[in-house]
């Protein structure tokens, strides 16, 4: 057994740090409004869209992250990518999430940035989009989720006929991030058999100048960057068969063998965002005192501490091990859907207990506290509830 840090995470953590520092905290200064104690208001106008010095700011960040090689770090080295190893990726998105909330979020681009699942494009197809989105000259959308299908997306009720040569898509999609800026959206529709049958879901890449293509409503959020969900709407949408990702009636899978790695980042995101939240609760309880001492040498509040130190550790040892077993060629499911499962818990158990210690201070938004206890409860509902992962794991063991 080897715990230690692969050297080449260590090196890009450090890179990133002065990255950030270099680069991010500047264009922070300049703009303090997209990030104080009132910036829902000053990122989105009146139809819930980000205004456009906004999105200018976030389209900086990505255009130099390219640059300096951090934007698509764990795509292949063959498509443009840095090759970085699951592993280290997820280290690093760990270290990310141990910050304040800020513009760092747009160095690795998100839901709109590069996805493994465009690792299924025909020549053609990399040329038209997966080399733009490497570059940062366009964004994607990952279109799945629908009104009455969440947690069971091969019920969905879009479909994708075929006219011809060309595929005739009709459908809604909720929620989706990145859905008002994206350039194009990796749309998945049933192209054959019946609902509830994982086979015969296609994904399309459709154009967002489409006809029939329409950004509908973005939704308002909670505690999240605002602007950033919307309902789709394809209504007759035709597209060539040229658009297809990967092999028709497949989509499904090809979607699945990627939400894995997906489920391991966003467990390494929650235990940066528990640690960020105890070191914040630690200094907190090391300052604060009442009845003349630190608040930190009542058990009452250490106890908490400890017992959160020994949770972010566990989770942290988790989510790394299921990223080795993937790493190692091994079926991983099971540790996927357990890490991403008591990552959401704990990243919310964390902003609990720092808010319990930061008392009213915690409840105040001019505090650091507070938004990050509204940010972490959407952990437990995408890319699988808790509930969808227990169930995995069940599945797993019966
Ligand atoms: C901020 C945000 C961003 C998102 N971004 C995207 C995106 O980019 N693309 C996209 O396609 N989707 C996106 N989603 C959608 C997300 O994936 C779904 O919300 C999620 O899969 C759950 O589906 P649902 O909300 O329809 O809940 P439902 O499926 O309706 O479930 C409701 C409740 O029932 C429980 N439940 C359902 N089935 C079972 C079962 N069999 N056993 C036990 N309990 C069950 C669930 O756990 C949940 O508690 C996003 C959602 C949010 C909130």
């Amino acid at each position: 057994m080897d715990f230690s840090e692969p050297a080449e995470a260590t090196q890009i953590k450090k890179a990133l740090d002065e990255f950030i520092e270099q680069e991010v905290v500047p264009l922070e200064n300049e703009h303090p409004e997209f990030l104080g104690e009132d910036y829902e208001r000053h990122i989105v106008d009146e139809d819930h869209f980000q205004v456009p010095e906004y999105r200018e700011v976030v389209e900086t960040i990505r255009q130099k992250s390219v640059e300096a090689g951090f934007y698509g770090m764990d795509m292949p080295e063959e498509v443009g990518g840095g090759g970085v190893d699951l592993l280290t990726s997820a280290i690093v998105t760990e270290h990310l999430a141990n910050r304040p909330p800020g513009f760092h979020d747009a160095i690795m681009g998100g839901a709109g940035g590069p996805t493994a699942i465009l690792l299924a494009c025909t020549e053609e197809q990399r040329e038209e989009y997966l080399d733009p989105l490497m570059e940062g000259e366009i964004t994607t959308c990952f279109a799945l989720t629908e009104p009455d299908h969440g947690s069971d997306p091969q019920y969905m009720d879009a479909t994708a006929e075929k006219d011809g040569d060309e595929w005739v898509i009709d459908g809604n999609k909720y929620w989706i991030t990145n859905g008002p800026y994206a350039d194009f959206a990796m749309v998945f529709a049933r192209t054959s058999g019946e609902k509830g049958e994982y086979g015969g879901i296609t994904c399309f890449l459709v154009d967002a100048d489409k006809e029939g293509y329409s950004v509908e409503h973005v939704h308002r959020t909670m505690g999240l960057t605002p602007g950033g969900q919307c309902e789709l709407r394809f209504d007759g949408v035709r597209v060539g068969e040229d658009k297809v990702l990967g092999e028709v009636d497949q989509g499904f899978q090809t979607a699945m063998n990627w939400i894995g790695g997906g489920r391991i980042k966003i467990a390494a995101n929650a235990v940066g965002t528990a640690q960020h939240l105890l070191d914040l609760a630690v200094d907190y309880a090391r300052d604060r005192e009442t009845f003349g001492k630190p608040i930190g040498h009542r058990q009452g509040v250490s106890f908490q501490l400890a017992d959160l130190a020994t949770e972010v550790e566990q989770v942290r040892w988790l989510y790394r091990y299921a990223a080795w077993k993937i790493q190692n060629g091994e079926r991983a499911r099971k540790e996927e859907s357990m890490a991403k499962l008591r990552g959401a818990e704990l990243a919310n158990q964390a902003a609990d207990v720092a808010m319990q210690v930061y008392g009213g201070a915690g409840f105040m938004k001019d505090q650091p506290i507070e938004r990050r206890y509204r940010g972490t409860r959407v952990l437990r509902i995408f890319e699988g509830t808790d509930e969808i992962q227990r169930r995995t794991i069940a599945r797993e063991l019966i």
